[in-house]
């Protein structure tokens, strides 16, 4: 790899914006660079151009419908996958804007964090993982780091979007050790027990704090959780509380937003301020340090943090595990393993380009690359291709 700074002068914008950065952020002049180099972009930094890569590859409009807790079609106003990334991306864009960390970088891996994902969320993710065991598996962080970098053909020069080092580390949020041998560079801080940039800690964090504030926005519009549930979280009641007081008759469904948005605050807010003690404590003067760190130094509080994961597991026993997102569940399941199946015994069902990258795999490599193949095609359906394909592979009335 070679390091951007060395392929062109940055430009007097980027350059003042660089300018405002704390010396332990990710910064062009000390990007670890990209796979393929390339000049430097003109007018943007390295992460913008990331930033605007992820944005226009297929792999990102999918999102819009792909699961994150209820399927597409359940309704029009719950999160998908799309609506998710880009709250992440606004979570991510504050902290690191109020902790000068590089803003750019924070939104790139925030848009990328979810390219991987199967169809139907975490059903989808299980049921190709069972289908994968023979051949390494499926794990959807694996895959979103599989579509940047090699999946997307968009540009001559090489395959994937050739993002930045920072970028794809923030991506890869955990690896196994046997994955990490194999990834080269992108996997040594797993076997080196060592921290990605403050960045890809902070979007990773933010993530959590987007998912489990819309999935009680969500659950309670899909009546799935009651407010009186919610009532026993710390988090949730402290807000409720607060909010019914000051404006007693107020709707239920302004009350639940005022309620999340405060939530959501505090917990930014909590962020924002234990991070910043944590980094003040050991007065980094460059990224190095930041990676060379034993633990994470984006964290909350402990009581907040407490507060936090009392939600989420409040989340995964009620609303994860509700028989109505189980059904939907079981159902995904046997679409996403019933289309392997039968892609697997009989690689012609497959459409033209899949079907001829199977064959040409399978004279190179054998079995486990046509289960790649497979396993690729099919993680990279939206919930509504797949159904409509199972249909097409299975209902003999359906001849598209
Ligand atoms: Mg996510």
């Amino acid at each position: 790899m070679s390091s951007v700074s060395q392929q062109r002068p940055q430009v007097a914008r980027v350059a003042h914006m660089q300018d405002q950065l704390a010396a332990y952020a990710a910064r062009d002049d000390n990007s670890k660079g990209r796979i393929y180099p390339e000049p430097s972009p003109q007018h943007r930094s390295e992460f913008q151009r990331d930033r605007d890569r992820v944005i226009h590859c297929v792999a990102f409009r999918r999102l819009e419908y792909k699961t994150q807790v209820f399927v597409n079609h359940e309704g029009d106003l719950f999160r998908t996958r799309l609506t998710h990334s880009l709250e992440v991306a606004q979570i991510a864009r504050s902290i690191a804007r109020a902790l000068h960390l590089n803003e750019d970088l924070s939104e790139a891996i925030a848009l990328s964090h979810d390219l991987g994902h199967t169809p139907f969320g975490h059903a989808g993710q299980d049921a190709l993982n069972a289908c994968m065991k023979d051949y390494a598996g499926f794990e959807h962080n694996l895959q979103s780091l599989r579509v940047v970098d090699e999946l997307e053909l968009k540009y001559a020069e090489f395959p994937g979007l050739n993002l930045t080092f920072e970028t794809r580390e923030g991506i890869l949020k955990h690896c196994s050790m046997n994955n990490a041998r194999k990834l080269g560079m992108i996997g040594e801080r797993f076997l080196s027990k060592q921290q990605p940039s403050l960045e890809a800690q902070l979007t990773n964090l933010a993530d959590e704090v987007a998912y489990n504030n819309h999935d009680v926005d969500d659950g309670l519009r899909a009546g799935m959780l009651s407010v009186d549930q919610l009532r026993e979280m710390t988090l949730f009641n402290r807000h409720y509380e607060n909010v019914v007081s000051h404006y007693p008759g107020l709707q239920e469904r302004r009350a639940i937003h005022e309620v999340v948005r405060r939530m959501i605050n505090q917990l930014v807010v909590d962020l924002i301020e234990t991070s910043q003690g944590n980094i003040d404590a050991l007065g980094p003067c460059g990224i190095d340090e930041i990676r060379a760190h034993t633990e994470p130094l984006i964290s909350f509080s402990d009581a907040t943090r407490e507060a936090h994961l009392e939600l989420k597991r409040f989340l995964r026993k009620t609303l994860y595990r509700h028989y109505r997102v189980h059904r939907m569940s079981a159902k995904a399941k046997n679409v996403v393993s019933s289309l392997f199946e039968a892609f697997m015994q009989d690689p012609g069902l497959l459409p033209t380009e899949h079907r001829d990258e199977a064959r040409q795999q399978a004279r190179e490599q054998g079995e486990p690359a046509i289960a790649r193949v497979v396993a690729d095609y099919i993680a990279g359906m939206t919930d509504r291709y797949a159904i409509a394909e199972y249909e097409r592979v299975f209902d003999p009335n359906c001849n598209t």
